[in-house]
């Protein structure tokens, strides 16, 4: 079988890809395949280890016309860059990676959250800059965490691994806004409204998947329900949030502050958000650890020989 890993993946799963099949390796750290690439792509591979940033479009699947492909493994649990309808009409299987990222995800979200309290990241600027005089006891004075409460927004693996460190870490009631009831295994209360939600929680944290369905789901609207001090975390996609009135809310101090993951349109960050000291900015780090990244190689890879064995495709999504 002929396969395509569209990006530097770590060298364990490099070894195993490399033992079981005729593997092409893209030598690209961060930049994803064009729509007509991913034609090309689909065109000449029986499978691909893809990932966030190649573009399986419509178009891609639309112009990609023989397609030769049986399989897309993504490594990620999110695959709003493929599009599931055409990747089903073209008869090609989605795979991805749940759950051994979860815990990884979840603690970049609470490295946001503690962050954006206690202005980590300012803080860490000052000192490096040659700013800081000296202790004081009103200097830099953060938000408490302990005993505040938390707003999931998407109560799945991962908003319930949020929802776990903040209940058993930091003493924090939960509350989620959710479609269909989730039993996170702790006192966690669904509320029924998104706005309830962002107007009642110290922390907002998102945790939807991305895509059409969630596009923009925080709006200005929702954002205006918070209250004057919150703290707005995504770790989701960045789509899932009105960039520019989030921007705006921020700029107008309307809420406290934003610990952000992902953004509208990587790896492009406006100006207006980068120039905010009340947002804290990380370049999309949530599964990124050794371990992590390895087990969702892995679990790509595990995808892919399933395939070649004629076996069900354990983590098929389409
Ligand atoms: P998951 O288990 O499928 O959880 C998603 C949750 O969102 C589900 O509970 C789902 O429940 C809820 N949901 C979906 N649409 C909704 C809507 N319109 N309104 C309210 N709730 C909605 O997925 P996961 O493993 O936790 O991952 C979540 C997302 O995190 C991924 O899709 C990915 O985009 C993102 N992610 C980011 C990083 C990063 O590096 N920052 C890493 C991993 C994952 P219902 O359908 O019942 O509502």
């Amino acid at each position: 079988m002929k396969v395509l890993i569209t990006r530097e993946i770590p060298e364990r799963i490099v070894e195993a890809a490399k033992a079981r099949f005729d593997v092409t390796f893209r030598d690209e750290p961060c930049v994803g395949l064009t729509e007509e690439e991913a034609a090309v792509a689909l065109r000449d591979y029986d499978a691909i280890l893809l990932t966030l940033g190649d573009q399986f479009s419509a178009r891609a699947f639309e112009m990609a016309g023989d397609i030769r492909c049986k399989v897309l493994a993504n490594f990620g649990v999110g695959y709003n860059h493929i599009d599931a309808a055409a990747a089903a009409a073209a008869g090609v299987a989605v795979t991805n990676t749940p759950d051994v990222l979860t815990d990884a995800t979840a603690d970049i979200g609470m490295t946001l959250l503690l962050a954006t309290a206690r202005q980590a990241a300012l803080g860490d600027r000052l000192v490096r800059g040659g700013g800081w005089k000296g202790w004081g006891p009103t200097q830099m004075m953060g938000t408490h965490v302990t005993g505040k409460t938390v707003g999931i927004i998407g109560m799945g693996r991962i908003g319930q691994a949020v929802a776990k460190r903040c209940h058993y870490g930091f003493d924090m009631p939960v509350i989620y806004y959710n479609r269909s009831a989730k039993d996170a295994g702790l006192p966690a209360r669904q509320v029924e409204s998104l706005a309830t939600v962002m107007a009642q929680a110290d922390f907002v944290v998102v945790t939807v998947p991305g895509g059409a369905e969630t596009r923009h789901l925080i709006d200005a609207e929702a954002l205006a329900a918070m209250k004057p001090e919150g703290i707005f975390i995504n770790i989701a996609r960045g789509d899932v949030v009105d960039e520019e009135a989030l921007i705006a809310a921020l700029a107008e101090k309307r809420i406290g502050a934003a610990g952000l993951d992902v953004y509208a349109q990587e790896p492009f960050v406006p100006e207006a958000l980068r120039a905010l000291d009340n947002a804290v900015l990380l370049p999309h780090l949530g599964s990124a650890t050794l371990e992590t990244r390895e087990a969702m190689g892995q679990m790509a890879l595990d995808n892919i020989i399933a395939h070649a064995e004629g076996r069900d495709l354990p983590q098929r999504v389409v």
